[in-house]
């Protein structure tokens, strides 16, 4: 079996435990199972030199019991259906666990945006959205930013978009620049979802931020808000890493130095010539470890390795099942990815609702409501992992799964 479909095998196998200890019935763990649509399209794209080059995307609608799909557009060379599949089913999950009005919803584009010129990015983000418009919409299904997606990136689709509705149409995409209705904040949402999590986190083992040793793994949107807030928070940036490799300082890293010399897919190693290689950087003597990067990063070949006391998993699915498993024995608090990284919906939640009712909020609001969702999810998921002895996986599961079988079930789907 290949890795990345073991990414859908040990989601379906927590859901489904997730589901028994709701109460819910095979028939329900049928439903949910799999993505109730997927769709496959083929793009052409007009690329400088003249010539045309069809590009792959995917978008996968996991549930929409609750309201319409919600989730991000990656654009990236592995970008594959299984990978796209089980990150819609994530979606399904923060967004309950969030308690937003959504099921969850994923799309991808196989490409190299790193390889590729604007304008040919323009094409081809254009032309996705011409191939999947049928589907997606205000009240059906509703994008976002993800890997090596941005908001130039979600203007573009937003004009496509309008075009094709003959309305403007903000409410179609989150992540778009704040003059064409972009919320307050969310450019640094899932770095500030991620925050308030550790800060919780922190709590419950007696540890304090203030020169607290973090490891992070990624200089993307995350990575790079994560340790910049952190750092001026008085954490210690003690490792990061790239695509190209690692850099450590037992003493902390200049952050700010490395932000201005990192490009914009967040490559800053290669300009250094004693960085490490990437699989060295959890193996850095560490309190905590964040993994803001891509999956099954975290594996059973290096969670022994793992000397921090705390995981915050900013990414989408870094940790493996049998990871989770060493790491949870060995004692370690691992707050899990569809809570730890659900600032990015919660705040796209929050900007539908501003493009839907016309009126903006200022960033401290949009900060304050943030809090208020992240602690409650937060605290509900700890509350039940420690209640009942049970992974804190498996408890963000359980509550984020809750509010979509009732849905189903209110509906007559299982
Ligand atoms: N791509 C982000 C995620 O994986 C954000 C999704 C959204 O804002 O809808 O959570």
């Amino acid at each position: 079996m290949s890795e990345k479909s073991n990414l859908i095998t040990s989601t379906q196998a927590i859901i489904h435990e997730a589901l028994d200890r709701l109460g819910f019935d095979e028939g329900m763990y049928e439903l949910i199972k799999e993505p109730m649509r997927l769709l496959t399209v083929r793009i052409p794209v007009r690329m400088d030199d003249g010539s045309v080059k069809v590009f792959t995307g995917y978008r996968a609608q996991h549930n929409d019991a609750v309201g319409p799909t919600k989730g991000g557009i990656r654009f990236h060379p592995d970008v594959n259906e299984e990978e796209v599949v089980a990150l819609s089913m994530w979606m399904t999950l923060k967004s309950g666990i969030v308690d937003l009005p959504y099921g969850g919803g994923k799309g991808g584009i196989v490409c190299d945006p790193r390889e590729m010129s604007i304008q040919e990015v323009e094409r081809l983000s254009r032309g996705y959205v011409r191939a999947i418009s049928q589907i997606v919409g205000p009240t059906k299904d509703i994008p976002a930013p993800d890997v090596f997606t941005n908001s130039q990136i979600m203007a573009w689709m937003m004009d496509e978009y309008s075009m094709i509705d003959e309305f403007n149409s903000p409410g179609f995409i989150t992540g778009k620049p704040i003059v064409l209705g972009g919320s307050q904040g969310r450019d640094r949402a899932t770095a500030m979802g991620v925050i308030i999590c550790l800060e919780q986190a922190l709590e419950k083992r007696n540890m304090e931020l203030k020169d607290l040793r973090v490891v992070i793994q990624g200089f993307g949107n995350a990575g790079s808000f994560l340790s910049k807030i952190l750092f001026d928070r008085g954490a210690k940036i003690v490792g990061i890493s790239d695509a190209n490799g690692a850099l450590h300082d037992p003493e902390g890293l200049d952050i700010d130095y490395l932000l201005d010399r990192r490009d914009s897919f967040g490559l800053v190693t290669n300009l250094f010539d004693d960085a490490l290689p990437g699989k060295d950087l959890f193996k850095i003597d560490c309190d905590v470890i964040i993994p803001a990067a891509i999956a099954n990063q975290i594996t059973e070949d290096n969670a022994d390795d793992i000397k921090a006391e705390i995981i915050c998993e900013a990414a989408n699915g870094p940790t493996t099942k049998e990871a989770t498993k060493i790491l949870t024995d060995n004692g370690k608090l691992i707050v899990p990815d569809v809570l730890a990284s659900a600032g990015g919906v919660t705040v796209s939640y929050f900007e539908w609702v501003q493009n839907n009712q016309g009126y903006y909020w200022d960033e401290d609001e949009v900060n304050e409501k943030l809090e208020i969702k992240l602690k409650k999810a937060f605290n509900d998921i700890y509350d039940l992992h420690e209640n009942r002895h049970i992974d804190m996986r498996l408890a963000a599961y359980i509550i984020g799964l809750k509010r979509t079988a009732e849905a189903a079930r209110y509906r007559g789907w299982a």
